[in-house]
């Protein structure tokens, strides 16, 4: 097959491929930006892959940056962009079911393409537009169809990430997964007890976030990979509900969003907990907190002040969205009303702090000082008190003849 429109990320970046070429090696597009190029869809980043050794990749360039030179990638500067070449390489010995223990740089494209997950993935593409493909990816594509390279109960066992991958790509592309590679990621899948939660978190999320996510769920249910990671074991049909929940066509609009979706279809208490098992970060955590325990309050009552101040608009918004992919009320006016009548959106802007009550009105510091703060904040956030420092010594004196 031959690309005879070349997509203009890969225009730019010929002049790569041919000074490689020129100085007598083999340089090649591989990956997904190959597999996105055949099927139309947008491009991100473009990997080269080559026969030159990592040393010899730095002699045919001026600029480069050793990003990852054990694993055969330098990043080279030209082309007014930014290109990971990466030399041909075997992952032979695995260990922990992840990392090869060593890589091996070989001069074979073959090689290398060989290591790849799946067949979509392990297309390659020269500078003439013409498609090198080993393994029928062009036929699974047509397809629409997800395939191991190779054996597949072997590349799972070798890197069981791939599994999560698989899952992932069924969401990406729309793909089915063919049935002896899922079969074997079915058998595989007590190994992702054994990956990097980080990583399956990685794909869990992009899962999640694709626009076939319940394509992606389904797969990620039937296979019962669920039982294998992070607090998810035994929700087959909790991750049914989440995926059977919302209108046809929603997709998520950002990984918080999504946890939080998770995290309310699976009915979980304590939303930090349940995240840290995932190794998120606690902003991470606390912004998915925010919006489960907004999403629960709005269940039995309107949105009001208060919360849209302690949470903040984007995260009603967040939850007025899955509402309305559920079928229930929502009510974005209102949010927008709230929001803009809110005199405060921290307690930073509130004129007076305990410093000021000290100064100017001779208070110790304590707890009780802090109580009157607190005060002064709910009735400044509820309209009650003017946020000036008249009104709020006022409002503190009657608090304190009280
Ligand atoms: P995306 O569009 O999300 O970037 P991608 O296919 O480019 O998807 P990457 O994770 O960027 O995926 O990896 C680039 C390529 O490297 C893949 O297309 C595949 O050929 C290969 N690859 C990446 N991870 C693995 C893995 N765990 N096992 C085998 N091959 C892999
Ligand atoms: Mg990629």
């Amino acid at each position: 097959m031959k690309l005879n429109n070349l997509p203009s990320e890969f225009q730019k970046a010929l002049p790569i491929l041919k000074k490689i070429r020129q100085a007598g090696y083999e340089a090649y597009f591989v990956g997904g930006s190959v597999r996105d190029a055949i099927l139309n869809r947008p491009i991100h980043d473009v990997d080269i892959a080559t026969s030159s050794y990592p040393e010899e990749t730095k002699q045919i360039f001026n600029r480069t940056v050793d990003i990852g030179i054990e694993h055969g990638t330098v990043l080279v500067l030209e082309a007014g962009g930014e290109y990971e070449i990466t030399t041909f390489r075997t992952e032979d010995v695995y260990v922990d079911y992840r990392r090869p223990q060593s890589v091996s740089f070989v001069r074979s494209l073959d090689e290398d393409l060989k290591r790849r997950d799946f067949t979509v993935n392990a297309f390659a593409l020269d500078e003439t537009g013409t498609v090198i493909d080993k393994f029928n990816g062009l036929d699974d594509l047509n397809k629409h169809l997800l395939r191991a390279v190779g054996v597949p109960s072997e590349r799972f066992n070798e890197d069981a990430l791939r599994i999560m991958r698989g899952f992932r790509f069924a969401a990406t592309l729309d793909f089915t997964i063919e049935t002896e590679t899922f079969e074997a990621m079915k058998s595989h899948a007590p190994l992702l007890e054994k990956i990097s939660v980080e990583r399956s978190f990685i794909e869990f999320d992009k899962l999640l976030l694709a626009p076939f996510w319940k394509k992606g769920l389904s797969v990620l249910i039937d296979s019962g990979a669920y039982d294998y990671l992070p607090n998810l074991a035994d929700s087959y049909g909790k991750l049914q509900s989440l995926r059977d929940c919302f209108s046809k066509d929603f997709c998520f609009a950002s990984s918080e969003q999504a946890w939080a979706a998770l995290l309310l279809a699976l009915d979980v208490k304590d939303p930090k907990e349940f995240l840290k098992k995932w190794k998120t970060s606690s902003q991470f955590q606390k912004d998915v907190s925010a919006i489960v325990a907004f999403y629960r309050y709005r269940l039995k009552h309107e949105a009001d002040k208060p919360l849209i101040y302690k949470f903040g608009k984007e995260c009603a918004y967040l939850v007025e969205g899955l509402r309305q992919a559920q079928g229930l009320s929502v009510n974005f006016e209102r949010i927008e009303q709230l929001d803009q009548e809110l005199t405060i959106h921290d307690k930073h802007e509130i004129v007076v702090n305990g410093g000021v009550l000290i100064k100017e009105l001779g208070m110790k510091p304590g707890p009780k000082m802090g109580k009157l703060l607190k005060g002064v904040e709910e009735a400044i956030v509820l309209g009650d008190l003017a946020n000036n420092k008249a009104d709020i010594f006022n409002y503190i004196k009657e608090m304190m003849n009280v």
